[in-house]
């Protein structure tokens, strides 16, 4: 099984930039809660041609209409991917206004210059970069990861809604345990969308070129 590494995003990068659209929020008649995630976003994701695209804004709707817009894009969205209230879609549009290699989209996200692209590229095959509509004052390309919900970790869940699906995950203290073995370089954790873990041969170049932006901490194997 392979070795996995949890990549603790501490500082963003200068970027001022938002998704294209969003899941709402939820206000869910059943446990009375208003509620969104923060982490996940698949930028490959356009809209663009949605009849409904002008509603998939961060802001919060009832139980009935977020369910309608939760099936209007459910045959767009890979189908072992959840979709959340507060999910981000589309490329990062806005600016960066510092230049860089590799950073953190606030702490969750991961976005690549063109010049690190193929290095990046050659070590994770199997990553997709999705080009996103930022620019800076050198005109470099930038390009988000799509990173795919694949990991499970041990942890436990407390006030689960049966209607609107909330919970609220708990990390034991300990370091990250990994329940399967995600067949990729680097994903979020499943319950924990803001929880990144890449795998052990993209460690050298995150350190590199993140360096104190991120904090690199070992994840356990199921025993
Ligand atoms: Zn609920």
């Amino acid at each position: 099984m392979a070795t996995f590494w949890n990549i603790v995003g501490v500082r963003a990068a200068d970027i001022d930039a938002s998704h294209a659209w969003a899941m709402p929020g939820v206000s869910c008649p059943a446990c009375g809660r208003s509620w969104t995630t923060v982490g996940p976003a698949l930028p490959s994701i356009s809209l663009v041609d949605h009849p409904l695209a002008n509603r998939f804004r961060p802001t919060n709707v009832a139980w009935e209409e977020w369910r309608e817009l939760q099936n209007a894009i459910r045959d767009r969205v890979p189908s072992a991917e959840p979709i959340v209230p507060g999910l981000q879609l589309g490329p990062l549009r806005g600016k960066v206004t510092r230049p860089f290699r590799l950073g953190f989209f606030a702490s969750w996200g991961l976005v690549v210059a063109e010049s690190l692209r193929r290095e990046l590229l050659a070590l994770a095959p199997d990553l997709t970069l999705v080009q996103s509509d930022m620019t800076d004052r050198t005109s470099t390309t930038y390009y988000e990861f799509e990173l795919y919900s694949l990991g499970a970790v041990a942890h436990e869940e407390h006030d689960h809604c049966q209607v609107c699906g909330y919970s609220r995950a708990v990390l034991p203290p300990d370091p990250l345990v990994l329940r399967d073995d995600p067949q990729a370089s680097i994903f979020r954790v499943r319950a924990l969308p803001t929880v990144l873990l890449a795998h052990e041969r993209l460690l050298p170049l995150l350190r590199r070129e993140l360096g104190d932006a991120a904090r690199y901490e070992p994840v356990q194997l199921p025993s």
